[in-house]
């Protein structure tokens, strides 16, 4: 048998024994894992439903038409392409579909919790827009919506983008859009990290006020990695674009050119089926219950890891995910990550808001729930694990107390299914 089968066995095991804190990532369950691991990798079907540039479409016609309806349902949505292969992808088609090389964008400063298709400088937003950006007040660690309306109002940038990859609280997805209005631009929503929340309304919705919406369909929302785009049905007219031919396209249709053939080719079918499972699962009511679960748990977390002496940005948490500002106990981000690696938890080094350290280094931690939860955690684990982190930081450097936490990690994971609900 090859070799790599040895090496996904071994990662089966890495998932299975550790804690799982990494807030971008969630367990799927054995159906979306058959959807994906599927003959369907097998077909290409560049073009949307009914309208293929290859024969022999008719099945995955059903897979996508399926997986495009259930999402509809899911968020309440009029337009919905499921096709992105990620996040990434799908916010470069809103990119293609919005913008021209050159046009001014904002977005939430990497820094300070946005994501590098918001605009970073190593980035293709930050390579070939021009960007300007807002960020979190530094003494209440929360979006400071005044200097976001002050700039967009000076630099008036033709997208505005609401979303971020680490910050632990809602959007005020109205004011967003009050300051849009004000300079004209179109307001984009990435719900990549809170969708499965947003999904169950345990969060504000996005859809009636921004004119796009796009999102990962791996993190809260519990599906296979990739991406998708949505929109409500009073954007559709909104940017009636005019193709060389001088006919005006409808936003929907400018969404799908720029998604095939704009930035991709043949569509994922086997990932695109995976997703139509996920959203299947989301609409059960189960997944209401998690949804809730994912949520006390951040919050029983956050209290637990402040109850310990640990500064959580912002205070708190809204949703799935939280930063740990490390400063004041003398540790970094990366040496951080490390110990607790050693000792079977995940997480990442992340900058928090105002950092002195560099993105290699950074003076914090993102810590999410969406996984643990999924392996059935609840609240009082949350205590357990918050002590567990506690105790790898005050001995950074001490492997004999890293290998006696990581033994009380695997004894509280032991038994747990990856997925469990
Ligand atoms: N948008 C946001 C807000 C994200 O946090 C992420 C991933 O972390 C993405 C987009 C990109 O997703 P992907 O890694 O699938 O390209």
């Amino acid at each position: 048998m090859d070799i790599i089968f040895d090496l996904i066995e071994k990662e089966r095991q890495r998932q299975t024994h550790g804690i799982e804190m990494i807030a971008s990532e969630n367990f799927v369950s054995d159906n979306v894992m058959k959807a994906v691991g599927s003959v369907l990798t097998n077909k290409y079907a560049e073009g949307y439903p009914g309208k293929r540039y290859y024969g022999g479409c008719e099945v995955v016609d059903e897979v996508e038409t399926l997986a495009i309806e259930r999402a509809k349902q899911l968020f309440g949505v009029d337009y919905v392409n499921v096709q992105p292969h990620s996040g990434s992808q799908a916010n470069a088609a809103i990119y293609l579909a919005v913008l021209k090389p050159g046009d001014k964008i904002m977005g939430m400063d990497l820094s300070m919790g946005g994501h590098l298709t918001h605009g970073s400088s190593v980035n293709f937003s930050g390579i070939q827009y021009e960007v300007v950006s807002y960020g979190v007040q530094q003494e209440t660690g929360l979006i400071d919506y005044d200097q976001m309306r002050e700039v967009a109002l000076r630099e008036k940038p033709k997208m505005l983008i609401a979303g971020f990859s680490a910050y632990s609280r809602d959007l005020d997805y109205a004011k967003f859009r009050e300051v849009a209005d004000e300079i004209g631009a179109t307001l984009w929503a990435d719900i990549a990290h809170p969708a499965g929340l947003v999904a169950k309304g345990l969060l504000n919705s996005p859809f009636e006020h921004c004119h796009v919406v796009t999102t990962t369909t791996h993190k809260t929302l519990r599906g296979p990695r990739g991406g998708m785009i949505m929109m409500g049905k009073d954007f559709e007219n909104t940017y009636g674009h005019k193709t060389p031919k001088g006919e005006i396209k409808m936003m929907s249709q400018v969404l799908d050119g720029a998604v095939f053939p704009g930035i991709q080719g043949g569509p994922l079918e086997h990932v695109i089926a995976g997703k139509a499972v996920a959203f299947g699962e989301a609409l059960d009511v189960q997944f209401e219950t998690y949804a809730k679960q994912v949520k006390s748990n951040a919050q029983a977390l956050a209290k637990a890891m402040t109850d310990r002496g640990f500064d959580i940005v912002s205070g708190g948490t809204d949703n799935h995910l939280m930063l740990v500002d490390l400063r004041n106990k003398g540790v970094n981000g990366k040496e951080t990550e490390k110990a607790l690696v050693l000792a079977d938890i995940t997480c990442n080094k992340n900058m928090v808001p105002f950092d002195d350290k560099s993105p290699f280094t950074t003076s914090g931690i993102r810590l999410g729930t969406a996984a643990i939860t999924t392996r059935g955690l609840k609240e009082n684990d949350m205590d357990t694990i918050a002590g567990l982190i506690s105790e790898v930081v005050d001995n950074i450097k001490n492997e004999e107390v890293l290998t006696s936490v990581r033994k009380k990690v695997n004894e509280l994971m032991e038994g747990k299914a990856l997925f469990n609900y």
